[in-house]
């Protein structure tokens, strides 16, 4: 535990005796681990009666701990003055002494050095890729042959059968001509014999079988379940990516899944199967091990690693977060070891003699073994010497772990499909395990098996030996299959369906939230549990499941990741479109109960909704335009819904019919701060009969908040005045209702620069490109933009990017050019300023807004980018600043948390690309530069101080990963980012170690505010408007470091495809970073301890019922003690993790 002096200093008397406690906690610890080592000799019973004597004390100390946190904080709240509201704005003003405490519990977390780091481990290894002979990417494995005399081989073959949910064909098209013949046969041949086993993953297909089947064939699949002959792996809707998912939508697949397994067969996943995702991510292992899984596999991993594991046999480990020193997160991991999940590279090292043990490759099949020796079938005559061969490859792959039990998976994709495939594979290996039995001098045992048979028999070997596995820190990043051959072409690609998912994320959630408060509302207004006679509430829950299994199709590795066929991609676009206009439905319908002041007045007319988006979304690849709002005297409702849970200060723009308009409060009559832009038709023609109103709007927590939109005298709202630059070519500019000019002469040579209050930015006359940022502090950094275009590799037999790589030419990035400059748009307004650069390949923004709040603190970026027009070419954004960060830069996995990343010069430049989910940022002593994204895509700082982005990759070239087929069908895609520059004063940067780094509390409330926009809705004009009130459901915001994940309602347990009563809060608590603290605070407190009164933090909401429960929210997973609580409902926030309660809100 690692405190600056000062900071111990500054912190509360509770404070010292925290660490005093942790101190004593610490060494207790120690004496516990001193304690095991030396208990070498001590029989098992003493040592056990210690370690319950030590666990008493720990515990004792934990209680002590915790009501001295307690303690605290009950001193501390009195200490603050709560009487601030949102009237006054005031709100935690005066917390400042308690700025850091909040970030110091994730510190205190993050103090685990020991087991395995990647970090270091990519440090250590050279890359040299030597031909290692018949297992081509590792070495010869060598045995004895009496290794297992003692301990006889135990051995599970583990059926499996690969299903995307769409990749070459979409996931309609797979079910019909492939997975419904998978599972009905499975039925079948799983039933001819109780020895036979199958695993299976993807909880879509699964569902959607069970839809056609009759209740005698779900009777003999619960049947299997029972017996343990079919195991359902993971539980989740899809094998998800890893890199591009958010963990929202990870979550949301998992849950969909694992209620669904709840409800129809009544099981819940022990184990999870991620076989084919391109790299892994320990966010995924965090939200399993929250679903209550306790082991799970992974497959594609760097060779190079694998290797090194093999050797050091840590292929199988515990998975433990990097920011977590305790084993809370831990999930013990197999990392399979060779190249494929296929049957050639699971058996063993050599794929020419396991394919051979394939025998659906039998001779006269469709597929064959390349490596031209078939697998023959087992008779008497060939089974001693074909068993004889198959046991020298399970023998070396078993020299590769720490215990004898071996996995060994039998399956491809699209496997079993037929009856015969069935009877080939298990008749002939049935045959072989029967000669082992017949000869225990083999010492092997080996049966058909499920993951949990392995894993429960992995377990007891590993206790009974007393070994126990290693642990690990880090992530699979960035995945090579073979040479250097990297895969990070897919963390772009097709970005404008990456940025389409993250619009049906937020706009899910969002929904998910005002629906969940709306059926709260509409029971307690009628005083039972019904809903109003004329609300919608089935065909909404209908409408939000169909969005949440969307959403989750689409987190598919061959979806999200932009490695489907063209009209897959079209399959899934549609899906996510659709699913974004039906969502919006149930949003204007529970708006509008919420909003109605007499409730009698509610009237639902699907055709005639009482309010509307304030865009359109024509097609699944077409950007929202926004529609013109016809302006008279008699004002125009605006609706603003805020999805987040804070109080919120942000610029709206709605598009009008006029020049002149004036926004009130509805409520009270209050004129907002206004600005009126011009719509450009054209880079230098304003239209003619739109205009834009933007205006500042304070939003509570959750809030629907109400504005009016009159059409107002001339000049009652500022118009922006503009001024356009071309070099050497002044442009013609059509705009009639706003003051333009052209600089000329010494004026035109001078740079561009906009301020607020807290920045001044400088971009170049010339460009309109960022060059210089200059903090309020006074702190001044470099940030120069630069847009670069990366070729491929050329040559007619060289390998070229695709859909999955990412394999630059040699020349690396070429500097953008254009052959005429552009045209830069400079725009002064009150609300907002910007700068528009209009290149011939993208349209690149930047915008300050003139706001108080942390809204202010960062600088917009925005870009409008076309790429259509070429070929083999990828455009990238990066900024080059004087941030000396050396070579190590952050980047996030899934949204979830931040992994260091070290740019290393022995590797090539594509390996040292990473993926962004949603931040990314550079350090040194003195400052923090961070990125934050709206959507995924790939990053890297390939040189000190740089920071890039990859922004759309147009190739014509498959590249041979079975897709067959290029990227070409890019789309006008847009992307949004905010850029924050942070004074740190935390002292020097930790140069050493695999530093654990969190984003600060700026960032997260930017981020916040990035990736939940407020939505706008719109009232029709004509009709007699009744009486609408704002609607206000918390009294403050939520604690700046608490999240508010999702309020989801969950199905009714009798009624299916109906709303229940039952709620799922999932709250997720951030780790924020120490050194730099916000001035002036946010408006937000948030708890210098990890126990939060639920009562209270959503107060005056109030809770009939709290129930703690797994990230998944199976009833089997209620914590007990928590079980219908009485209030107060105290509970634990830890940071860095989410927390799940089955509530009902009364
Ligand atoms: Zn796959």
């Amino acid at each position: 535990m690692v405190m600056k002096r000062s900071r111990v200093l500054a912190v509360l008397v509770g404070g010292v005796f925290c660490v005093a406690v942790m101190s004593l906690y610490r060494m207790l610890e120690l004496m516990q681990g001193a304690e095991l080592q030396r208990g070498g000799d001590t029989p098992a019973g003493q040592v056990d009666e210690d370690l319950s004597h030590l666990q008493e004390k720990i515990d004792r100390l934990e209680r002590l701990l915790s009501d001295n946190n307690r303690l605290v904080a009950t001193l501390r709240d009195s200490l603050v003055n709560r009487k601030a509201s949102w009237e006054t704005g005031r709100r935690g003003a005066n917390v400042s002494s308690d700025t850091l405490s909040g970030c110091r519990l994730a510190e205190e977390m993050k103090d685990g050095t020991d087991g395995v780091q990647l970090l270091h481990v990519y440090d250590l290894l050279t890359f040299d890729n030597p031909d290692g002979g018949a297992w081509k990417q590792g070495f010869e494995i060598r045995y004895q042959g009496n290794e297992w005399d003692e301990m006889p081989l135990e051995l599970f073959l583990v059926p499996h059968s690969h299903n995307d949910p769409g990749w070459l064909k979409t996931f309609d098209s797979y079910y019909q001509d492939q997975t419904k013949h998978i599972l009905n046969n499975m039925l079948i041949k799983l039933s001819e014999d109780h020895r036979r086993k199958m695993i299976w993953a993807e909880i879509s297909y699964f569902s959607k079988w069970w839809n056609d089947i009759d209740e005698q064939k779900r009777e003999m699949v619960k049947r299997l379940v029972g017996a343990g002959q079919l195991e359902l792996v993971t539980g989740g809707w899809v094998m998800p990516d890893e890199a591009n998912s958010h963990y929202f939508a990870l979550l949301d697949q998992l849950m969909e899944g694992h209620q669904w397994l709840q409800k129809h067969l009544g099981v819940r996943p022990s184990s999870a199967w991620a076989v084919d995702p391109f790299g892994h991510s320990p966010s995924m292992t965090y939200l399993l091990k929250g679903a209550g899984l306790n082991n799970m596999v992974i497959q594609r991993v760097h060779y190079a690693v694998k290797k090194h594991f093999a050797r050091q046999q840590t292929l199988e480990f515990l998975w433990r977060q990097s920011w977590d020193s305790s084993p809370r997160s831990d999930i013990t991991c197999h990392m399979m070891p060779f190249y494929s999940y296929d049957v050639p590279h699971t058996c063993g090292p050599n794929p020419a003699v396991c394919c051979q043990f394939d025998f659906h490759r039998l001779p006269g099949g469709r597929v064959f073994c390349p490596w031209r020796i078939p697998p023959q079938p087992i008779t008497e005559q060939n089974v001693r010497e074909r068993a004889l061969l198959l046991l020298d490859q399970y023998r070396q792959k078993s020299r590769l772990f720490r215990s004898p039990v071996l996995l060994v998976p039998l399956g491809d994709d699209f496997r079993f499909t037929e009856s015969s495939e069935w009877d080939a594979q298990f008749r002939n290996y049935q045959k072989l395990f029967d000669y082992f039995e017949q000869h225990p001098e083999l010492h092997i045992k080996a049966r058909f098996g499920t993951l949990s048979d392995y894993f429960e028999a992995l377990h007891r070997r590993l206790n009974a030996a007393g070994t126990t596995l290693p642990t690990l820190r880090g992530d699979f990043f960035t995945y090579a299959d073979r040479d250097d051959h990297y895969w990070s072409g897919f963390f772009t690609s097709r970005p404008f369906y990456k940025r389409l998912d993250r619009a049906l994320e937020s706009t899910l959630r969002a929904t998910e939230i005002l629906f969940s408060l709306t059926l709260a509302d509409m029971r307690r207004f009628r005083g039972d549990s019904h809903l109003v006679a004329d609300f919608p509430g089935r065909e909404h829950f209908r409408r939000l499941t169909e969005a949440r299994r969307n959403l989750a199709l689409f987190q598919h590795h061959d979806a999200v990741t932009g490695t489907a066929r063209d009209p897959v991609v079209v399959d899934y676009g549609t899906r996510l479109f659709h699913s974004i206009l039906n969502l919006r439905q149930v949003l204007q319908s529970s708006a509008q109960w919420l909003l109605l002041l007499d409730k009698s007045q509610y009237h639902h007319d699907q055709s005639k909704p009482f309010l509307q988006m304030d865009d359109v979304m024509s097609a699944q690849d077409a950007l929202p335009q926004k529609t013109p709002l016809v302006l008279s005297d008699a004002p125009r409702s605006l609706i603003i819904f805020n999805p987040t849970e804070q109080l919120r200060t942000s610029v709206i723009s709605v598009v009008i019919d006029s020049p002149d308009a004036r926004v009130v409060e509805a409520e009270t009559g209050r004129p907002m701060t206004a600005q009126i832009s011009a719509v450009w038709a054209e880079p230098s023609r304003a239209s003619a009969d739109s205009f834009q109103l933007s205006f500042v709007a304070e939003l509570p927590p959750l809030s629907l908040a109400v504005y009016h939109v009159t059409k107002a005298p001339a000049g009652s709202a500022p118009r922006v005045r503009y001024t356009f630059h071309r070099h050497g070519n002044p442009p013609t500019v059509r705009s009639e209702h706003f003051q333009v000019s052209s600089p000329q002469g010494p004026e035109a040579d001078a740079p561009l620069s906009l301020s607020n209050k807290h920045i001044q930015i400088w971009s170049s006359q010339e460009t309109g490109l960022l060059q210089k940022l200059r903090l309020q502090s006074g702190l001044v950094r470099q940030v120069q933009v630069q847009f670069l275009w990366y070729g491929t590799r050329s040559g007619v037999n060289r390998d070229k990017s695709g859909a999955y790589l990412f394999l630059p030419g040699e020349e690396g990035a070429q500097l953008y050019s254009s052959s005429e400059p552009p045209l830069v748009r400079v725009s002064r307004g009150p609300v907002f300023s910007d700068i528009t650069s209009c290149f011939r390949h993208f349209t690149h923004t930047l915008r300050l807004l003139h706001l108080d709040g942390h809204a202010g603190k960062s600088l917009e970026i925005s870009n409008m980018v076309d790429i259509r027009s070429e070929v083999n070419r990828e455009l990238a954004m990066r900024l080059v600043s004087d941030v000396a960060n050396g070579n190590r830069f952050y980047s996030d996995l899934n949204g979830f948390q931040m992994q260091q990343r070290r740019t290393l010069e022995k590797l090539p430049l594509q390996a040292n690309f990473y993926p962004m989910t949603s931040a990314s940022f550079l350090q040194d002593s003195s400052s923090r530069l961070s990125l934050l994204s709206a959507q995924s895509q790939a990053v890297a700082s390939l040189r000190p101080g740089e920071l890039e982005v990859v922004l759309d990759r147009r190739l014509q070239q498959d590249d041979n990963r079975g897709l067959g087929q290029g990227v070409t069908d890019n789309k006008m895609t847009a992307s949004l980012y905010h850029l924050l520059l942070e004074d740190r004063r935390g002292g020097a940067q930790e140069v050493g170690g695999a530093s654990v780094e969190h984003l600060s509390l700026l960032a997260h409330l930017t981020s916040l505010s990035l990736c939940h926009p407020p939505i706008t809705m719109v009232a029709p004009s004509d009709s007699q408007l009744p009486k609408l009130r704002p609607f206000r459901p918390l009294r403050s915001s939520l604690p700046c470091d608490v999240h508010l994940l999702n309020l989801r309602t969950l199905e009714d347990a009798q009624e299916a495809e109906s709303p229940s009563q039952e709620v799922a809060l999932l709250l997720h608590r951030k780790g924020f970073d120490c050194s730099s603290a916000p001035e002036p605070m946010p408006q937000c407190t948030w708890s210098t301890h990890e126990e939060v009164n639920l009562d209270d933090l959503f107060s005056p909401l109030q809770f009939r019922s709290v129930c703690r429960s797994g990230l998944t929210l199976l009833r089997e997973h209620d914590k007990p003690e928590s079980a219908r609580q009485q209030p107060p409902r105290i509970t634990r926030l830890r940071p860095m993790e989410i927390s799940a309660y089955r509530v009902e809100i009364d």
